[in-house]
């Protein structure tokens, strides 16, 4: 080894003769101390590098962000009592079995997943309640240091239980949050009445501010034109100068109001800039759930991107942790069908997905850390429409994992 420091001049790794979406033909991307130092017409003129990636002709795009899975319930779905219908009573039960080894195994082996299907950067949403207690947290915080070389998880505190209902959640909330947690989340939905479900949105904010740290919030889940909680943690981001920290997930009920009540709640929803984040299983789980007005908010500027939310859990029994199968869901069930649709759905598990959880905006890009992915299809279409097809993971500009369902060979990187 020791190529890098030997030969500084050569970068680290060469990809060779990809496609990058939105430039003509095929380029070479330059890789150095983990960042993308160039992407220009392939054959590079420059020296070639120790080390080469043959994309040949493939896609080459920024990895995929996961912005709302829960890994503390991944692969628990066996645990389910039999004859047990209700979600949540069947989650909780679940979860009144977890140990932390137990969590810290199967969150790792769903992040591992994710992360052969692309993702470098995920927001984990962990139940923090009086039936998990800690426990979810301590194996999320396990996790997250197995999976650090493949990934940046974000943790949110969740009560699941809620705050109303579950009084002791507080307590539990503002310990996970000295433990590590970097978000506080919440889920109204939960709390009987509209106003516990206000309390419980107050409730967050008062300990996101006393803890310095963003909101994370489950709102409307159902679609169901009496959810109105999208439209009161907007007016309580702007109330408490939280513009631009704030992320609601689900926002189903707004795919039920009127018009007038729609396009009032999408303007107020835009004025606190709130990150929305649909989940397009909700199309798929037993119902009835929507999509939110996805199409709506984004002409308003809001920034709207696709999430897991659940896989193989109390929750939802299938799941794939897959952006592309998000985004393909989205695509056919948001309405997404002019020319810009693949892009619009691309974006919602790429670029947008980033921004929604305080990353970047963009695709690759000159300068930026190298979380890559590289396809076996020339294109974004092909490569959803192929789903889930051959891919390569690169993290920080090293191979960290692939995918291979077509029969052929894995990419390698050939050199030293
Ligand atoms: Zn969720």
């Amino acid at each position: 080894m020791g190529v890098v420091t030997d030969m500084p001049q050569i970068p680290d790794l060469l990809i060779r003769a990809g496609r990058v979406h939105g430039r003509d033909g095929q380029v070479d991307v330059h890789i150095r101390d983990g960042l993308v130092t160039d992407v220009e017409p392939s054959p590079a003129k420059a020296a070639p590098a120790h080390r080469v990636l043959e994309a040949a002709g493939g896609l080459v795009s920024r990895s995929f962000t996961e912005p709302h899975y829960h890994p503390d319930k991944a692969y628990s779905r066996r645990l389910a009592p039999p004859g047990l219908y209700d979600g949540f009573a069947r989650a909780r039960t679940i979860k009144a079995g977890f140990t932390v080894e137990d969590v810290a195994d199967r969150a790792t082996r769903a992040l591992r997943l994710a992360s052969v299907n692309g993702v470098t950067a995920l927001r984990a949403n962990v139940d923090v309640d009086s039936v998990a207690g800690l426990t979810g947290l301590h194996g999320m915080l396990a996790a997250r240091e197995r999976v650090a070389h493949l990934m940046d998880v974000q943790i949110v505190a969740f009560p699941q239980e809620g705050l109303g209902r579950d009084p002791g959640a507080r307590e539990l909330l503002e310990e996970a949050l000295r433990l590590g947690a970097g978000l506080v989340g919440g889920w109204p939905n939960v709390e009987d009445g509209a106003d516990a479900q206000r309390a419980h949105v107050r409730e967050v904010f008062d300990i996101a501010e006393r803890f310095a740290v963003d909101v994370d919030i489950h709102v409307d889940c159902m679609i169901d034109a009496s959810e109105t909680m999208m439209e009161f943690v907007a007016a309580e981001t702007l109330r408490r100068g939280y513009q631009g920290r704030v992320l609601a997930s689900h926002c189903c009920g707004l795919e039920m109001y009127d018009e007038a009540d729609a396009a009032r709640v999408v303007a107020a929803v835009a004025e606190a800039g709130l990150r929305i984040v649909i989940v397009p299983i909700n199309l798929a789980d037993g119902g009835p759930r929507g999509l939110s007005r996805p199409r709506e908010l984004m002409a308003a500027g809001v920034v709207v991107a696709a999430g897991s939310d659940n896989m193989n859990d109390g929750w939802y029994a299938l799941g794939t942790l897959d952006p592309l199968d998000r985004a393909q869901t989205a695509y056919h069930g948001a309405g997404f069908h002019d020319d810009a649709s693949v892009d619009v759905a691309w974006d919602m598990v790429g670029s947008q997905a980033s921004v929604a959880i305080g990353g970047r905006d963009g695709d690759v890009l000159i300068g930026e850390s190298a979380d890559l992915v590289v396809f076996d299809v020339p294109d974004r279409a092909t490569a959803l429409a192929s789903m889930p097809g051959r891919r390569t993971t690169l993290r920080r500009g090293r191979v960290v994992s692939s995918r291979d369902t077509t029969g052929s060979p894995a990419l390698e990187v050939v050199g030293a």
